[in-house]
């Protein structure tokens, strides 16, 4: 399989994005503080931002060796990212693109609190059993004029 030189690290801006994590197999979860879920298999989604180059998130995210430090780095630890949507931008739009992806035809909201310590969300994971549809959240960001997202498949990273 040929890897494109390096395109997680030439992702140099801040902005928004999403990973999209898939497991074929119910989890056991212990989340940080916010104890332990079980999970069902499929497609999660989880919403964040990076300020100050998406890059250094991102290789965070996909890093395997690490410490857990945020609620999604317990979920990346037992299933797999298959794909990242980022759109480059100054405005934190995480909340915006959260609510978007709950919005999404499958979407259920899950784990109260995941990834929204710092905001009023319910929560910034959501499942879908089959794939979540990029082609409808590029769709609802045009409508609400947001910026282009953009995706990378995991054949990529
Ligand atoms: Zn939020």
């Amino acid at each position: 399989m040929n890897r494109s030189p390096d395109i997680i690290g030439s992702l140099v801006y801040g902005g928004t994005y999403a990973l999209v994590v898939a497991s074929s197999d119910w989890l056991r979860l212990q989340v940080g503080k916010l104890g332990v879920h079980c999970l069902p298999p499929g497609y999660y989604v989880y919403v964040g931002s990076a300020r100050g180059g998406l890059n250094g998130r991102l290789k965070h995210h996909l890093k395997s060796e690490k410490r857990l430090h945020w609620h999604i780095d317990y979920l990346v630890k037992q299933a797999s990212v298959t794909q990242i949507w980022y759109a480059y931008g100054e405005n934190r739009l995480e909340c915006v693109w959260n609510t978007m992806v709950a919005g999404l035809p499958g979407a259920t909201s899950i784990i109260p609190g995941f990834g929204a310590s710092d905001c009023r969300c319910r929560t910034h994971l959501t499942h879908f059993s089959t794939a979540p549809p990029f082609g409808n959240f590029k769709q609802m960001s045009n409508i609400w004029g947001l910026p282009h997202p953009h995706r990378l498949k995991s054949e990529l990273f």
